[in-house]
Protein backbone atom coordinates (compact mmCIF):
# COMPACT_ATOMS: atom_id res chain seq x y z
CA UNK A 1 0.00 0.00 0.00
CA UNK A 2 1.51 3.34 -1.26
CA UNK A 3 1.51 6.11 1.64
CA UNK A 4 0.41 8.86 -1.15
CA UNK A 5 -1.51 9.26 -4.31
CA UNK A 6 -0.12 6.11 -5.96
CA UNK A 7 -3.38 6.07 -8.42
CA UNK A 8 -2.96 9.85 -9.49
CA UNK A 9 -3.08 9.49 -12.72
CA UNK A 10 -2.54 13.28 -13.35
CA UNK A 11 0.26 13.14 -11.24
CA UNK A 12 2.47 15.73 -13.34
CA UNK A 13 0.35 18.21 -13.23
CA UNK A 14 -0.23 19.97 -9.90
CA UNK A 15 -3.74 19.44 -8.67
CA UNK A 16 -4.48 21.29 -5.52
CA UNK A 17 -1.32 23.68 -5.13
CA UNK A 18 -0.63 25.74 -8.57
CA UNK A 19 -3.87 27.52 -9.57
CA UNK A 20 -7.38 27.41 -9.81
CA UNK A 21 -7.52 25.94 -13.15
CA UNK A 22 -5.39 23.04 -12.10
CA UNK A 23 -7.47 22.17 -9.78
CA UNK A 24 -9.02 19.03 -11.96
CA UNK A 25 -12.94 18.61 -11.98
CA UNK A 26 -12.33 15.32 -14.04
CA UNK A 27 -10.72 14.09 -11.27
CA UNK A 28 -12.77 14.97 -8.53
CA UNK A 29 -16.15 13.69 -9.73
CA UNK A 30 -19.67 14.30 -9.64
CA UNK A 31 -20.18 15.85 -12.81
CA UNK A 32 -23.61 17.84 -12.79
CA UNK A 33 -26.33 16.16 -13.71
CA UNK A 34 -27.71 16.33 -17.33
CA UNK A 35 -30.53 19.40 -18.00
CA UNK A 36 -33.63 18.53 -16.32
CA UNK A 37 -37.13 18.59 -18.10
CA UNK A 38 -39.47 21.06 -17.33
CA UNK A 39 -41.06 19.71 -14.33
CA UNK A 40 -37.21 18.88 -12.62
CA UNK A 41 -37.11 22.84 -13.63
CA UNK A 42 -39.97 23.13 -11.10
CA UNK A 43 -38.90 21.78 -8.76
CA UNK A 44 -34.92 23.48 -8.46
CA UNK A 45 -37.01 26.84 -8.84
CA UNK A 46 -38.71 25.81 -5.28
CA UNK A 47 -35.83 24.50 -4.04
CA UNK A 48 -34.01 27.42 -4.74
CA UNK A 49 -36.79 29.80 -3.06
CA UNK A 50 -36.88 27.28 0.25
CA UNK A 51 -32.85 27.73 -0.41
CA UNK A 52 -32.98 31.70 0.13
CA UNK A 53 -35.35 31.77 2.94
CA UNK A 54 -32.85 29.64 4.73
CA UNK A 55 -30.34 32.03 3.76
CA UNK A 56 -31.71 34.56 4.75
CA UNK A 57 -32.79 33.20 8.10
CA UNK A 58 -29.13 32.12 8.95
CA UNK A 59 -27.45 35.42 7.64
CA UNK A 60 -28.96 37.10 10.25
CA UNK A 61 -27.39 34.83 13.07
CA UNK A 62 -24.09 36.35 14.67
CA UNK A 63 -21.61 33.49 14.77
CA UNK A 64 -20.73 32.99 17.86
CA UNK A 65 -17.19 31.89 18.99
CA UNK A 66 -16.73 29.84 21.78
CA UNK A 67 -13.82 29.09 23.82
CA UNK A 68 -12.38 25.63 24.14
CA UNK A 69 -10.94 24.99 27.97
CA UNK A 70 -8.12 22.35 26.53
CA UNK A 71 -4.84 23.57 27.69
CA UNK A 72 -2.47 23.32 25.70
CA UNK A 73 0.66 22.62 28.14
CA UNK A 74 4.12 23.78 26.90
CA UNK A 75 6.84 21.39 26.76
CA UNK A 76 9.65 21.97 28.70
CA UNK A 77 12.22 18.74 27.85
CA UNK A 78 15.11 17.16 25.90
CA UNK A 79 17.91 19.60 25.26
CA UNK A 80 18.52 20.56 21.43
CA UNK A 81 19.69 17.40 20.29
CA UNK A 82 16.64 15.40 18.54
CA UNK A 83 16.21 11.68 17.95
CA UNK A 84 15.67 10.89 14.84
CA UNK A 85 16.01 6.92 15.31
CA UNK A 86 14.91 4.58 11.92
CA UNK A 87 16.16 1.31 11.09
CA UNK A 88 19.05 1.14 8.95
CA UNK A 89 17.99 -2.05 6.61
CA UNK A 90 16.04 0.93 5.31
CA UNK A 91 18.92 2.51 3.55
CA UNK A 92 19.24 -0.11 0.54
CA UNK A 93 15.37 1.09 0.35
CA UNK A 94 16.24 4.62 0.65
CA UNK A 95 19.01 3.60 -2.46
CA UNK A 96 16.76 2.31 -4.48
CA UNK A 97 14.11 5.17 -4.08
CA UNK A 98 16.88 7.10 -5.52
CA UNK A 99 16.73 5.23 -8.89
CA UNK A 100 12.56 6.56 -8.96
CA UNK A 101 11.11 3.12 -8.20
CA UNK A 102 7.93 4.57 -6.22
CA UNK A 103 7.76 0.88 -4.68
CA UNK A 104 10.44 2.42 -2.22
CA UNK A 105 7.56 4.16 -0.56
CA UNK A 106 5.58 1.45 0.29
CA UNK A 107 5.40 2.13 4.16
CA UNK A 108 4.67 -1.19 4.90
CA UNK A 109 8.48 -2.00 4.86
CA UNK A 110 9.70 -4.54 7.45
CA UNK A 111 11.43 -1.03 9.10
CA UNK A 112 10.75 -0.78 12.70
CA UNK A 113 10.77 2.41 13.52
CA UNK A 114 12.22 3.45 17.31
CA UNK A 115 10.45 6.35 19.46
CA UNK A 116 12.99 8.65 21.04
CA UNK A 117 12.54 8.82 24.81
CA UNK A 118 9.25 10.16 25.73
CA UNK A 119 10.57 12.81 29.09
CA UNK A 120 7.10 14.17 28.88
CA UNK A 121 5.51 12.43 31.75
CA UNK A 122 3.04 11.77 29.43
CA UNK A 123 0.40 13.51 31.54
CA UNK A 124 -3.47 13.48 30.56
CA UNK A 125 -4.07 16.90 31.67
CA UNK A 126 -4.37 18.10 28.46
CA UNK A 127 -6.96 15.81 27.39
CA UNK A 128 -9.70 19.01 28.15
CA UNK A 129 -13.27 18.88 28.15
CA UNK A 130 -14.91 16.13 26.52
CA UNK A 131 -11.83 15.29 24.29
CA UNK A 132 -12.35 11.43 25.21
CA UNK A 133 -15.96 11.66 24.61
CA UNK A 134 -17.26 9.04 22.61
CA UNK A 135 -20.58 8.49 23.34
CA UNK A 136 -23.22 6.38 21.15
CA UNK A 137 -25.60 8.41 23.55
CA UNK A 138 -28.61 9.90 21.90
CA UNK A 139 -27.86 12.37 19.38
CA UNK A 140 -27.67 15.62 20.42
CA UNK A 141 -29.93 19.10 19.88
CA UNK A 142 -28.24 19.87 16.70
CA UNK A 143 -26.77 23.43 16.91
CA UNK A 144 -26.19 24.87 13.07
CA UNK A 145 -25.49 28.35 13.48
CA UNK A 146 -22.81 28.86 11.23
CA UNK A 147 -19.48 29.38 12.27
CA UNK A 148 -15.90 29.26 11.90
CA UNK A 149 -14.00 26.52 13.46
CA UNK A 150 -11.31 28.37 13.26
CA UNK A 151 -12.35 31.00 15.62
CA UNK A 152 -13.22 28.33 18.18
CA UNK A 153 -9.55 26.87 18.00
CA UNK A 154 -7.13 29.85 17.46
CA UNK A 155 -5.43 31.33 20.15
CA UNK A 156 -3.88 28.95 21.10
CA UNK A 157 -0.38 30.25 21.71
CA UNK A 158 1.19 27.71 19.71
CA UNK A 159 3.61 29.43 17.68
CA UNK A 160 5.16 30.30 21.14
CA UNK A 161 5.67 26.85 21.88
CA UNK A 162 7.04 25.22 18.99
CA UNK A 163 10.53 24.85 19.07
CA UNK A 164 12.68 25.37 16.12
CA UNK A 165 15.47 22.39 15.86
CA UNK A 166 19.36 24.10 15.56
CA UNK A 167 20.86 20.10 15.51
CA UNK A 168 18.58 16.89 14.73
CA UNK A 169 20.51 13.53 15.41
CA UNK A 170 20.30 10.17 14.11
CA UNK A 171 20.58 7.67 16.87
CA UNK A 172 21.85 4.39 15.52
CA UNK A 173 19.70 1.32 15.86
CA UNK A 174 21.33 -1.65 14.63
CA UNK A 175 24.56 -1.14 13.58
CA UNK A 176 26.53 0.81 10.07
CA UNK A 177 28.44 3.50 9.32
CA UNK A 178 28.18 6.95 9.18
CA UNK A 179 28.55 6.57 5.11
CA UNK A 180 25.34 4.84 5.38
CA UNK A 181 23.65 7.61 7.23
CA UNK A 182 24.37 9.86 5.03
CA UNK A 183 23.25 7.55 2.65
CA UNK A 184 19.87 7.58 4.17
CA UNK A 185 19.39 11.15 4.23
CA UNK A 186 20.82 12.03 1.02
CA UNK A 187 23.80 14.02 1.88
CA UNK A 188 27.13 14.56 0.99
CA UNK A 189 30.27 12.40 2.92
CA UNK A 190 32.21 14.99 3.80
CA UNK A 191 28.74 16.84 4.70
CA UNK A 192 28.54 14.23 7.87
CA UNK A 193 31.91 14.18 8.93
CA UNK A 194 31.73 18.00 9.17
CA UNK A 195 28.91 17.39 11.47
CA UNK A 196 31.04 14.83 13.27
CA UNK A 197 34.55 15.95 13.01
CA UNK A 198 36.60 12.41 13.68
CA UNK A 199 34.76 9.74 13.13
CA UNK A 200 35.76 7.75 10.39
CA UNK A 201 32.97 7.32 8.10
CA UNK A 202 33.12 3.34 7.24
CA UNK A 203 33.30 2.47 11.24
CA UNK A 204 31.04 0.05 12.14
CA UNK A 205 29.06 1.87 14.67
CA UNK A 206 27.76 0.65 17.76
CA UNK A 207 23.55 0.71 18.54
CA UNK A 208 22.50 3.66 20.46
CA UNK A 209 25.20 5.94 18.93
CA UNK A 210 23.73 9.51 18.08
CA UNK A 211 25.15 11.05 14.69
CA UNK A 212 24.08 14.21 14.13
CA UNK A 213 22.88 14.70 10.31
CA UNK A 214 21.88 18.61 10.58
CA UNK A 215 22.78 21.34 12.50
CA UNK A 216 21.41 24.94 11.86
CA UNK A 217 24.40 26.94 10.12
CA UNK A 218 24.79 30.60 11.07
CA UNK A 219 23.29 33.30 11.38
CA UNK A 220 22.50 34.01 7.91
CA UNK A 221 20.92 31.09 7.48
CA UNK A 222 17.45 30.98 5.92
CA UNK A 223 15.13 28.33 5.35
CA UNK A 224 12.26 28.68 3.24
CA UNK A 225 9.51 27.44 1.39
CA UNK A 226 9.60 28.52 -2.67
CA UNK A 227 6.77 28.11 -5.12
CA UNK A 228 3.50 26.44 -5.24
CA UNK A 229 3.89 22.65 -3.22
CA UNK A 230 2.84 20.99 -6.83
CA UNK A 231 5.51 22.90 -8.47
CA UNK A 232 8.62 24.30 -6.10
CA UNK A 233 11.30 23.63 -4.33
CA UNK A 234 13.14 24.08 -0.53
CA UNK A 235 15.62 25.93 0.78
CA UNK A 236 16.98 25.20 3.69
CA UNK A 237 15.21 22.23 4.60
CA UNK A 238 15.58 20.21 7.68
CA UNK A 239 15.36 16.43 8.28
CA UNK A 240 11.76 15.59 10.18
CA UNK A 241 12.69 14.82 14.13
CA UNK A 242 11.69 12.03 16.12
CA UNK A 243 9.88 11.93 19.35
CA UNK A 244 6.48 11.45 21.25
CA UNK A 245 3.49 11.28 19.09
CA UNK A 246 4.30 9.85 15.99
CA UNK A 247 6.42 7.04 14.67
CA UNK A 248 8.64 8.01 11.26
CA UNK A 249 7.62 6.09 8.50
CA UNK A 250 9.33 7.63 5.49
CA UNK A 251 12.74 7.14 4.38
CA UNK A 252 15.05 9.62 5.91
CA UNK A 253 15.65 11.52 2.84
CA UNK A 254 12.22 12.09 1.88
CA UNK A 255 11.86 13.98 5.73
CA UNK A 256 12.62 17.21 5.14
CA UNK A 257 10.65 20.51 5.64
CA UNK A 258 11.34 24.08 6.31
CA UNK A 259 12.83 24.39 10.19
CA UNK A 260 9.75 26.13 10.96
CA UNK A 261 7.25 23.38 9.68
CA UNK A 262 9.67 20.59 11.19
CA UNK A 263 8.67 22.59 14.46
CA UNK A 264 5.02 22.98 14.02
CA UNK A 265 4.65 19.13 12.84
CA UNK A 266 7.09 18.29 16.12
CA UNK A 267 4.59 20.85 18.08
CA UNK A 268 1.74 18.88 16.61
CA UNK A 269 2.20 15.39 17.30
CA UNK A 270 3.95 16.45 20.56
CA UNK A 271 0.06 17.99 21.59
CA UNK A 272 -1.25 14.54 20.33
CA UNK A 273 0.96 12.39 22.63
CA UNK A 274 0.01 13.96 25.50
CA UNK A 275 -3.49 14.44 24.62
CA UNK A 276 -4.36 10.70 23.69
CA UNK A 277 -1.57 9.06 25.43
CA UNK A 278 -3.11 5.42 25.44
CA UNK A 279 -3.57 5.60 21.70
CA UNK A 280 -1.23 4.43 19.29
CA UNK A 281 1.20 7.04 17.63
CA UNK A 282 0.65 8.74 14.56
CA UNK A 283 2.60 7.56 11.63
CA UNK A 284 4.28 10.19 9.82
CA UNK A 285 4.88 9.20 6.04
CA UNK A 286 6.29 11.36 3.20
CA UNK A 287 7.21 14.83 3.16
CA UNK A 288 9.66 16.59 0.91
CA UNK A 289 13.59 15.82 -0.44
CA UNK A 290 15.98 18.26 1.22
CA UNK A 291 15.96 20.71 -1.09
CA UNK A 292 12.57 19.94 -2.72
CA UNK A 293 11.42 19.27 -6.40
CA UNK A 294 9.81 16.41 -7.43
CA UNK A 295 9.16 13.31 -5.08
CA UNK A 296 7.23 10.33 -6.67
CA UNK A 297 4.77 9.04 -6.35
CA UNK A 298 3.30 12.44 -5.24
CA UNK A 299 1.94 15.45 -7.26
CA UNK A 300 3.05 18.00 -4.59
CA UNK A 301 5.59 17.77 -1.97
CA UNK A 302 8.05 19.76 -3.75
CA UNK A 303 8.27 22.66 -0.89
CA UNK A 304 8.44 21.36 2.42
CA UNK A 305 5.15 22.25 3.17
CA UNK A 306 3.24 18.68 2.70
CA UNK A 307 3.71 15.72 5.45
CA UNK A 308 1.36 12.66 5.37
CA UNK A 309 0.02 11.12 7.78
CA UNK A 310 -1.91 8.13 9.31
CA UNK A 311 -5.86 8.51 10.42
CA UNK A 312 -6.66 7.40 13.99
CA UNK A 313 -7.30 3.89 13.70
CA UNK A 314 -9.61 1.35 15.77
CA UNK A 315 -8.23 -2.00 16.34
CA UNK A 316 -9.92 -4.58 13.85
CA UNK A 317 -9.50 -8.39 14.94
CA UNK A 318 -7.19 -9.63 11.96
CA UNK A 319 -5.80 -6.01 11.30
CA UNK A 320 -3.69 -5.70 14.64
CA UNK A 321 -0.39 -4.71 12.61
CA UNK A 322 -0.12 -1.13 12.53
CA UNK A 323 0.47 0.39 9.53
CA UNK A 324 -0.73 2.05 6.79
CA UNK A 325 -3.90 0.96 5.62
CA UNK A 326 -7.50 2.01 4.05
CA UNK A 327 -9.75 3.47 6.08
CA UNK A 328 -13.55 2.68 6.55
CA UNK A 329 -16.34 2.54 9.28
CA UNK A 330 -14.77 -0.51 10.71
CA UNK A 331 -11.51 0.80 11.30
CA UNK A 332 -11.45 4.48 10.98
CA UNK A 333 -11.83 6.42 14.47
CA UNK A 334 -13.85 9.18 13.49
CA UNK A 335 -13.66 10.83 17.20
CA UNK A 336 -10.41 11.20 17.18
CA UNK A 337 -9.98 12.14 13.44
CA UNK A 338 -12.00 14.79 14.83
CA UNK A 339 -10.00 15.29 17.19
CA UNK A 340 -6.75 15.43 14.63
CA UNK A 341 -8.27 18.35 12.70
CA UNK A 342 -8.59 20.16 15.77
CA UNK A 343 -5.53 19.91 16.52
CA UNK A 344 -4.13 20.99 12.98
CA UNK A 345 -6.58 24.11 12.87
CA UNK A 346 -5.47 24.89 16.67
CA UNK A 347 -1.45 25.52 15.41
CA UNK A 348 -2.95 28.09 13.28
CA UNK A 349 0.01 26.97 10.36
CA UNK A 350 -2.13 24.31 8.62
CA UNK A 351 -3.49 25.30 4.98
CA UNK A 352 -5.97 22.59 4.09
CA UNK A 353 -6.02 18.88 4.92
CA UNK A 354 -6.77 16.18 2.04
CA UNK A 355 -9.08 13.61 3.11
CA UNK A 356 -11.10 10.80 0.53
CA UNK A 357 -14.90 12.15 0.39
CA UNK A 358 -15.63 9.01 1.79
CA UNK A 359 -14.07 9.29 4.47
CA UNK A 360 -15.51 12.90 5.03
CA UNK A 361 -18.19 11.32 4.86
CA UNK A 362 -17.61 9.14 7.89
CA UNK A 363 -16.24 12.38 9.85
CA UNK A 364 -19.73 14.73 9.01
CA UNK A 365 -22.32 11.21 9.94
CA UNK A 366 -20.09 11.15 13.12
CA UNK A 367 -20.50 14.71 13.75
CA UNK A 368 -24.07 14.85 13.41
CA UNK A 369 -24.58 11.41 15.29
CA UNK A 370 -22.93 12.41 18.18
CA UNK A 371 -22.83 16.21 17.71
CA UNK A 372 -19.00 16.26 18.17
CA UNK A 373 -18.75 19.41 15.58
CA UNK A 374 -21.63 21.92 15.70
CA UNK A 375 -23.29 21.08 12.40
CA UNK A 376 -23.13 25.23 11.73
CA UNK A 377 -19.42 24.26 11.45
CA UNK A 378 -19.25 21.39 9.13
CA UNK A 379 -19.76 23.61 6.12
CA UNK A 380 -15.83 24.70 7.44
CA UNK A 381 -14.52 21.75 7.94
CA UNK A 382 -16.01 19.61 5.01
CA UNK A 383 -16.28 19.72 1.69
CA UNK A 384 -19.03 16.56 1.59
CA UNK A 385 -21.58 16.58 1.06
CA UNK A 386 -20.95 19.43 -1.62
CA UNK A 387 -18.97 18.43 -5.18
CA UNK A 388 -15.21 18.17 -4.46
CA UNK A 389 -13.58 21.38 -5.37
CA UNK A 390 -16.64 23.64 -5.11
CA UNK A 391 -15.77 25.04 -2.15
CA UNK A 392 -13.05 26.40 0.05
CA UNK A 393 -12.81 24.32 3.19
CA UNK A 394 -9.91 23.01 5.46
CA UNK A 395 -10.82 19.64 4.87
CA UNK A 396 -10.58 19.03 0.77
CA UNK A 397 -11.13 15.52 -1.33
CA UNK A 398 -8.43 13.90 -3.20
CA UNK A 399 -8.04 10.63 -4.79
CA UNK A 400 -5.38 8.38 -2.80
CA UNK A 401 -6.30 9.60 0.30
CA UNK A 402 -7.89 6.60 1.85
CA UNK A 403 -5.00 5.43 3.68
CA UNK A 404 -3.65 8.59 5.13
CA UNK A 405 -4.25 12.48 5.33
CA UNK A 406 -2.04 14.96 3.94
CA UNK A 407 -1.71 17.62 5.27
CA UNK A 408 -0.06 21.33 3.78
CA UNK A 409 0.76 23.94 5.88
CA UNK A 410 0.49 27.58 5.04
CA UNK A 411 3.49 30.21 3.53
CA UNK A 412 4.66 31.57 5.83
CA UNK A 413 4.68 35.89 6.20
CA UNK A 414 8.37 35.56 5.88
CA UNK A 415 8.51 33.61 2.97
CA UNK A 416 8.47 36.23 -0.05
CA UNK A 417 8.71 33.28 -2.71
CA UNK A 418 6.02 30.80 -1.17
CA UNK A 419 2.88 30.52 -3.26
CA UNK A 420 -0.25 28.73 -2.50
CA UNK A 421 -3.69 29.46 -3.71
CA UNK A 422 -4.99 30.14 -0.99
CA UNK A 423 -2.58 33.09 -0.70
CA UNK A 424 -3.85 35.06 -3.94
ZN1 LIG B 1 0.63 13.56 0.47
Amino acid sequence: MEPDEPIDPNEDSPVIDADDEEFDDEELGDEPPPRSPWVGRGLIAAALGLWGVVAWLRVGGEPRVQVRAAALVDDDDDGDVVDHAVDERRADAADRADEGDAQADDGSAEAEVALADDDDGAEAEAAGAGADSRSDEAPRVVDDTPRDPRERLEGKSWTESFKEPDKVAYKVKRGGSMKMIANLYKIFHHEIQALNPGVDLERELSPGTQVVVWRRPGDDFVSESVGYAGDGSLVGGVPMVDGPGRILRMEPWKSYATVHNIAVLDGILRQWGKRFPEDRPLLVGNMSAAKGGRLKPHSTHRSGRDVDLSYPQKIVPGEEEYNWREMDERNLDADRTWALLELLVESGEVELVLIDSKLQKLLYDHAIKTGRVAKGELGFWLEYPRRPGSVETIVRHHPGHVDHLHVRFKCQPSEGRCKSRDRE
